[in-house]
């Protein structure tokens, strides 16, 4: 498929990088660069960096690099067109392909707009239409003000067959792109949704992306249908071309500032909840979407916050999967605590009766393991030698799903407190639980591997200096580097590159259709580092010149020894150059250097001929 390079780079210019990557990244602003945790492999101390400016990325630590394309190639796991058309489209850019080429992506356009759409028609529904003043009425009850319903969107879909797909004149492509209906057996359009409560999700850009759907308590569709099933108190939309439940979070596009600014977030069981944690001051929850917690909601997680807090209601909460949960904290460096709501409370519940509560629950919330054991200790009867032994079994097989010894003998020493039992029997019991590791569901499954790229070789210094000057200082700095001065290879050939005074983001993409995957690394590393404003360009030249003229004397002696010049000549030379490099430390007028830099020159000149 044939997309113009101007179009591209129209498509690159038109996409601000930060913004682009803040959508899954908490970036900080650090001078003129932006920095944050690397998505790419586990860290705690930020060293993935963005030049906003030259449109990069690049990690410090795995050397992830790349432009907007690159980043929406390597985190949506898409070819390099799909992420193109994906960035145009954000941008509002039309790319000139082939006319029958991108039928998905035109497929996911529509999708994207109709369900744009439907959740402003469902929204309109809810405020000013007559039928759903039960709906209305609902929500004021679990003290939804009509101010939150506008703040997340909520909508109605009223009692009707095909209201929705009847008034925007969805088509049956359409309406089931976006799962929002779909064509009956009279061949029929008809909504997938009515007589419900609409919570609108929407990606973390906030575009909308799918809907739930609510019943109301009191409505008629509780009763059982002619096929003799009730209708489930939520519906939500199916998986389609725009939206994945695994991947998404409710309300993570309006609780993204407070996590990012808190370090926390919390995730509850449902929309409701999460709009309850907002009201209560708390408007950094989030809610899976008619799934369980999994791998890839902690995957994009830990790219805001490193505290988890689980705040489900009480008999829902112990029940997570606790071997994967050890396992996703250590593989994503996160903590997951859990909140300890009153028994037979949801957080909605408790923000309508005690926010405060609510509140002090979050900050309160202990580790998942601790709560866990909490549960089983508090349900035991200490009171008897037997009770006491059965809870010592029950915690112990607690304690053996978590993977570190370490944190497991903490726990024991409080366990021996609590029970009144021998510490080396316990410590030897949980050892022995913890070894059979199939009975506990427990897998290690190792790191993430970053995704595979060289190894950083040394490099000189004084010679990456030099680029960086030459990258971040104003132009006539190039004047002063001659290609001499760059022994390294690597380092030589970014010279050469930029001096043809491409843009260093062009000489990327030229380095990397080379394969010179090297060269490409270094300067995507050099285009996100920072000037040191306080830098000393003669400081750094001069160091060039002496190393450079340490390795051309060697060539020298070796010429002479060759015959390939006389010895006196090479004698004569050889004490000339010397004498300069002396004179570099005190270099009046830079002739030293101005003669050595000449040297250099020939000499490179009479090797290359
Ligand atoms: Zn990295």
């Amino acid at each position: 498929m044939a997309i113009s390079e101007n179009e591209i780079a129209q498509v690159r210019s038109a996409t601000d990088i930060v913004a682009l990557i803040s959508e899954t990244v908490a970036l900080k602003r650090t001078g003129q660069r932006w920095t944050g945790l690397c998505p790419f492999h586990g860290e705690k101390t930020p060293s993935f960096s963005v030049n906003a400016e030259e449109g990069r990325y690049y990690c410090f630590g795995c050397r992830a690099s790349g432009d907007q394309i690159t980043w929406v190639r390597e985190t949506q796991h898409l070819d390099f067109m799909d992420a193109l058309r994906q960035l145009a489209d954000r941008a509002g850019i039309e790319l000139h392909e082939d006319a029958n080429a991108g039928p998905e992506r035109k497929e996911r356009q529509e999708a994207m707009v109709a369900m744009d759409r439907a959740v402003a028609w469902y929204h309109e529904r809810l405020l000013s239409s007559p039928d759903a003043r039960p709906a209305r009425d609902y929500l004021r009850s679990r003290g939804i003000s009509g101010d939150v319903a506008r703040q997340f969107h909520l909508g109605w879909a009223p009692d009707e067959w095909d209201g929705l797909a009847k008034s925007l004149n969805l088509n049956e492509k359409v309406l089931s792109a976006t799962g929002l209906g779909f064509v009956n057996k009279r061949d029929r359009r008809q909504d997938a949704l009515r007589a419900r409560v609409i919570f609108p999700i929407f990606d973390p850009s906030g575009k909308a992306i799918a809907v739930g759907g609510r019943i109301l308590p009191t409505s008629g569709n509780q009763e059982p249908r002619s096929d003799g099933r009730v209708e489930p108190k939520y519906k939500n939309s199916p998986e389609t071309p725009i939206y994945s439940k695994r991947r998404t979070l409710y309300a993570l596009n309006f609780a993204k500032d407070d996590i990012i600014k808190s370090g926390e977030i919390i995730v509850c069981e449902g929309y409701t909840d999460v709009i309850a944690f907002f009201t209560a001051g708390l408007p950094r929850a989030v809610a899976t979407c008619g799934t369980a917690l999994g791998e890839d909601h902690f995957r994009i997680m830990r790219n805001f916050a490193k505290r988890i807090v689980l705040a489900y209601d009480a008999d829902s909460a112990g029940q997570s999967a606790a071997a994967s949960v050890y396992q996703w904290e250590r593989q994503h460096e996160v903590d997951v605590a859990v909140a300890k709501l009153p028994k037979g409370t949801d957080p909605a519940e408790l923000a309508q009766r005690d926010p405060a509560a609510l509140r002090l629950a979050i900050e309160q919330a202990v580790p998942f393991l601790r709560f866990r054991l909490d549960r089983v200790l508090e349900g035991a009867n200490l009171t008897t030698a037997e009770g006491r032994a059965r809870a010592a079994e029950a915690a112990m097989d607690v304690l053996a799903e978590h993977p570190s010894e370490l944190v497991r003998d903490q726990y024991i020493q409080d366990l021996v407190g609590r029970l009144g039992l021998d510490q080396n029997m316990l410590r030897a019991r949980v050892r022995d639980l913890a070894k059979s590791p199939r009975e506990h569901g427990v897998r290690e499954i190792p790191n993430e591997p970053a995704p595979r790229r060289p190894a950083k070789s040394p490099m000189p210094r004084p010679g990456l200096e030099a680029l960086r000057l030459i990258v971040h200082g104003p132009v006539a700095m190039k004047e002063r580097f001659i290609a001499p001065y760059f022994l390294n290879e690597v380092q030589r050939d970014i010279f050469e590159a930029l001096s043809t005074n491409q843009r260093a983001n062009d000489l990327i993409d030229e380095f990397e259709r080379r394969g010179e995957e090297e060269e490409a690394l270094v300067l995507s590393e050099l285009v996100v580092e920072e000037l040191d404003r306080s830098f000393d360009v003669t400081a750094v030249v001069a160091q060039l010149i002496r190393a450079a003229v340490r390795a051309e004397r060697k060539n020298l002696n070796r010429d002479m020894l060759e015959g390939r010049i006389s010895p006196e000549l090479a004698g004569a030379m050889d004490r000339d150059v010397e004498e300069r490099v002396q004179l570099l430390e005190t270099d009046q007028g830079g002739a030293a250097e101005n003669d050595l830099r000449k040297w250099l020159l020939e000499r490179a000149s009479l090797t290359s001929s």
